[in-house]
C-alpha cells in the first residue's frame, strides 16, 4: 500500500484560492501525476486556467461543472443538477485512485447549501485510495471540513481592487 495523500483546503474572503489550488496541480503534474481538476462554477466564461489545462491535457485533465449559485428560483434545480452531476464525477475520480492530485474547486458550497449531505462528502474524502492528495477550495470551508483536513489554508482579504471599483481583469480574475 504506498503513502496516504492529504486534503488540503484553502478557503476565506481573500483573493488566492483557486490560482493556488491550480500551482499546487501544476506541481503535481510537474512529478508525473494525474490531476483532476473539478470546477464547480458557472461555464460560462471560459477562464485562463481552463484554457491552459487544455493545452496539457495530458497532464492535468479539467472538467467544468455547474451552472454558477445563482438561487434565482427558475434555475435552482439546473444549478442543483449539475452540482450533484460534478459529486457524482469527482467521486468517481477520487475513488478510482488513479489520480495523484483531485481538485474541487469551489467545493465548499455545494456543502454549504445542502446541495450533498457533509457525511456523504466527507467519508468519501475519508476512505480514498492511497496516494489521493484532495485540494478543495470555497469561501466558508465547515468545522466537519477542516476537521478532516490535513493542510487548512485562509486567504484573508487584506485590500481587494473590487472596493475601489476595479473591474474583473482577464488574466487575474479569470
Ligand atoms: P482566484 O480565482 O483569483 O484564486 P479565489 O478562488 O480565492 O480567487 P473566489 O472566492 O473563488 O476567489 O472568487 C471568484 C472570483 O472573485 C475570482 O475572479 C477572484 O479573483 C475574485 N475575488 C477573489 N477574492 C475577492 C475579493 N476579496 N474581492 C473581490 N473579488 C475577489
Ligand atoms: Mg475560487
Amino acid at each position: 500500500m504506498g503513502k496516504q495523500g492529504v486534503i488540503m483546503v484553502n478557503t476565506g474572503n481573500g483573493k488566492g484560492k483557486t490560482t493556488a489550488a491550480f500551482g499546487q496541480a501544476l506541481r503535481a503534474a510537474g512529478h508525473g501525476f494525474p490531476v483532476c481538476v473539478i470546477q464547480f462554477i458557472k461555464g460560462k466564461w471560459q477562464t485562463g486556467e481552463a484554457r491552459a489545462a487544455a493545452e496539457c491535457s495530458e497532464l492535468i485533465e479539467l472538467h467544468v461543472r455547474g451552472t454558477g449559485f445563482t438561487w434565482a428560483a427558475e434555475d435552482r434545480d439546473e444549478v442543483k443538477k449539475a452540482a450533484l452531476q460534478g459529486w457524482k464525477l469527482a467521486r468517481t475520480k477520487i475513488e478510482s485512485g488513479r489520480y495523484g492530485l483531485v481538485v474541487l474547486d469551489e467545493f465548499t458550497y455545494l456543502l454549504n447549501y445542502g446541495i450533498i449531505a457533509e457525511k456523504e462528502a466527507l467519508d468519501v474524502l475519508r476512505a480514498r485510495p492511497a496516494g489521493v492528495n484532495v485540494v478543495i477550495t470555497g469561501r466558508a470551508a465547515g468545522p466537519g471540513l477542516l476537521a478532516l483536513a490535513d493542510i487548512v489554508t485562509e486567504m484573508r482579504e487584506i485590500k481587494h481592487g473590487y472596493g475601489s471599483g476595479v473591474k474583473a481583469g482577464k488574466g487575474v480574475e479569470f
